[in-house]
């Protein structure tokens, strides 16, 4: 099965690389919410934050730092997001993980997702279904 992320990593599809190292790479997203969104993903194939293995994710995660730093610094963004869309119920479109690195500005009119409440009990009862798993 071929993958759009896979064929950036090998150079078969052109991207505005950002950074790599032996793990991990680090381009322009094609369709950006903001200038300068960026995508980092490991060079290996894994489809999601479950399918990664532990170290790896690690070094991915130390990638999005550097992105995120170097965001700010290079484009003189105040602050920005970090998103992982995981299973396609949540807008995973390529199943090869990535992070998103989004650069905000002050007033962009990007808002997030709308807050609701906690029914009486709902709370307690959610959190000891996430609680047991873990
Ligand atoms: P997802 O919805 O899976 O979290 O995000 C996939 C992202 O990949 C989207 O934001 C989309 O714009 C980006 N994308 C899809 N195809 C390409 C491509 O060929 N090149 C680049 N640079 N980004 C892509
Ligand atoms: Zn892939």
């Amino acid at each position: 099965m071929s993958c759009i992320f896979c064929e950036i990593i090998k150079g078969n599809i052109p991207s505005n690389k950002v950074y790599e190292d032996e793990d991990v790479c680090a381009f322009l997203d094609i369709m950006p919410i903001s200038y300068g969104h960026t995508l980092v993903i490991p060079k290996e194939h894994y489809a999601n934050i479950e399918d990664i293995p532990e170290k790896i994710l690690s070094k991915l995660i130390l990638g999005v730092k550097k992105v995120g730093k170097a965001v700010k610094d290079g484009l003189g963004a105040p602050g920005y997001n970090v998103c992982e869309n995981n299973d396609p119920v949540a807008g995973q479109i390529v199943p090869h993980i990535h992070f998103h690195v989004v650069p905000r500005k002050h007033n962009d009119g990007l808002h997030s997702w709308p807050q609701g409440k906690y029914g009486d009990g709902d709370a307690e009862e959610i959190a000891g279904k996430i609680k047991n798993q873990i």
